[in-house]
């Protein structure tokens, strides 16, 4: 067993109480050699790369996504605590909106209902962005889509915790490691997980960040996880029970 499925089991654990419970993807920072846990590649027959990305309240792995009713989606982002290198803080705050956009762009001519809207500080934002000093162990970031009760009704959320500066003040990130970053972080806001040799922006690695990042298949995979009514649990091979 290699140590990134510690992680994932560890996180699996972590999250099997409470409303965070998709949490799973820790980020590298660009000084750590890039291991994450993920689908290897994409099962035969099948091209996208959906799984379950939530523990339902009954404990079962299951599926949760923003729908047309979330619309416009409203994300919560301020600047970071620290500029990142050769940059301002407003610059990252901008670069990582720009990131989100690049999602937005790429979705709306499959999907016309998906559009985004930022605000500065919304604590009622279904979507929250929050900028750490620096990030536990060498993880750059940390995001994930979420499925509970809040107030009495079912709820579906996200949930970044980045930082420019993973590693400690002297070693910040570069404007484009920040644009990187958010851009892999929010496809897990989004309801994705990892597909390691696959053409998609939840192929994680620093040593790609030129490419474009949010690919075809990114898109599909988004698209056929809005097919999956929002709660519908998961089967032991991870492909949701669906109801006749
Ligand atoms: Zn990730």
């Amino acid at each position: 067993m290699r140590w990134w499925m510690w992680a994932v089991l560890l996180g699996v654990l972590a999250s099997s109480g409470g409303m965070e419970a998709g949490a799973e993807s820790p980020e590298q920072a660009s000084s750590a050699p890039l291991v994450e846990p993920a689908v290897e590649s994409l099962p035969s027959g099948n091209d996208t790369f959906v799984q379950p990305n939530v523990r339902l309240t009954d404990g079962r792995m299951g599926y949760a996504h923003f729908t047309p009713e979330h619309m416009p989606l409203r994300i919560s982002i301020g600047k970071p605590r620290r500029p990142p290198k050769y940059g301002s803080t407003k610059k990252a705050r901008e670069v990582s909106i720009e990131a989100m956009r690049m999602w937005e762009a790429a979705i709306q001519p499959e999907l016309p209902w998906f559009a985004l809207e930022f605000t500065e500080d919304d604590p009622e934002a279904p979507v929250q962005v929050v900028w750490k000093r620096r990030t536990a162990g060498t993880w750059a970031g940390w995001a994930w889509a979420w499925y509970g009760e809040v107030d009495g009704r079912m709820r579906v959320g996200g949930r970044m915790e980045m930082s420019t500066t993973p590693n400690g003040e002297r070693y910040p990130l570069t404007i484009d490691e920040v644009r990187v970053l958010v851009a892999h972080e929010f496809g897990h806001v989004l309801g994705l997980r990892h597909c390691l040799h696959c053409d998609s922006a939840m192929n994680y690695s620093w040593a790609t960040r030129d490419r474009v990042l949010v690919t075809d298949l990114d898109v599909r995979t988004f698209v056929e996880l809005t097919r999956i009514p929002v709660g519908t649990p998961a089967d032991e091979n991870g492909r949701p029970i669906l109801a006749d």
